[in-house]
């Protein structure tokens, strides 16, 4: 089959040229894409990519950040002001794939995929969306409900995101089979801040505990107001579970996910991710 490949120079007009032609994808680094066509399952017959220099923007130096779409997981890797994305980024594929592999298509990639979106719904990042000619910016949360729902092919433009005020505000921590650039398992990531010795605004994400990374609603309940101190993290891994039912997939069972749930929460939460990852 013949695939068209449409420029375009602004943002607004790759938007506008998504929204005309349900056949059309955006073309970010093409990991998923190209491997759909060479493998005769692409679902598209024209592919879109947009020149805009705001796409491969990285702004940095403050406390907000914001990071362009088109910006790779190799080029996280490579800015020393996004470290504390680094481990995200580093657990995407190998070396071949992160050089490709945009921040944009990771918001789209379905799962076993989708690390460095559990990493961004972690740090509560706003997604900035590009339908026609609008532009608005929405929580991560409701970019995956709205793509869950199936809601109309938009252009992300890019993600705002607060820098966490020190290093171990962050954990990440990916569950592979094969190491080192296996798929994963079971993906996992917080933000855990604390204001006055006590946990405060956290977030604890799942990715591949079910159909798109999610919150740990009930693990974030546990941990709210409390210290992370052995009794803390025990009240967290009693409910690592609660609230999903996880898929059961070539990698493992559902029933597996949230046995083994309870004991990488715990590695994370104590800052023990190397034994999993
Ligand atoms: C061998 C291999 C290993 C991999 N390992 C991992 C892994 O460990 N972890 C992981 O998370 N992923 C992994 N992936 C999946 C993939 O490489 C990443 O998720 C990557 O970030 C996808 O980005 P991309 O730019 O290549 O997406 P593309 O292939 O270009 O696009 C994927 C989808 O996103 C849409 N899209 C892309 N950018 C935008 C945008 N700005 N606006 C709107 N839509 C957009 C496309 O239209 C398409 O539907 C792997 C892939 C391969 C081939």
């Amino acid at each position: 089959m013949a695939i068209a490949l449409e420029t375009c120079h602004a943002l607004r007009e790759a938007a506008a040229l998504l929204g005309r032609a349900p056949a059309a994808r955006f073309l970010g680094g093409g990991t998923l894409l190209v491997r759909a066509l060479n493998e005769g399952e692409a679902d598209f017959s024209t592919l879109v990519r947009c020149l805009d220099p705001s796409l491969a923007e990285i702004r940095a130096s403050g406390p907000r950040i914001r990071i362009g779409a088109a910006v790779t997981m190799a080029r996280i890797l490579a800015t020393r002001e996004l470290d504390f994305l680094h481990s995200a980024a580093r657990s995407v594929g190998g070396p071949a794939v992160r050089a490709q592999a945009t921040l944009g298509g990771n918001l789209f990639a379905p799962p076993p995929y989708g690390d460095l979106c559990a990493a961004l719904l972690a740090l509560d990042a706003r997604v900035s969306v590009q339908s026609g000619y609008s532009a608005r910016d929405v929580s991560v949360e409701d970019f995956l409900r709205e793509r869950g729902n199936g809601a109309g092919r938009t252009l992300v433009a890019g993600v705002e995101l607060t820098r966490p005020r020190d290093s171990r505000a962050f954990r990440f921590l990916k569950v592979s089979k094969v190491r080192p650039k296996g798929v994963s398992m079971l993906t996992m990531a917080a933000r855990l801040e604390e204001s006055g010795g006590r946990l405060s605004g956290v977030r604890v994400v799942y990715a591949n505990m079910a159909p798109a990374p999610a919150r740990a609603a009930a693990v974030e309940r546990a941990l709210e107001g409390r210290r992370l101190d052995r009794t803390g993290i025990e009240a967290a891994a009693a409910v690592a579970s609660e609230g999903f039912s996880p898929p059961t997939d070539s990698l493992a069972s559902s029933w597996y996910r949230r046995a083994v749930a309870p004991v990488h929460l715990s590695r994370l939460l104590t800052g023990d991710s190397k034994r999993s990852a």
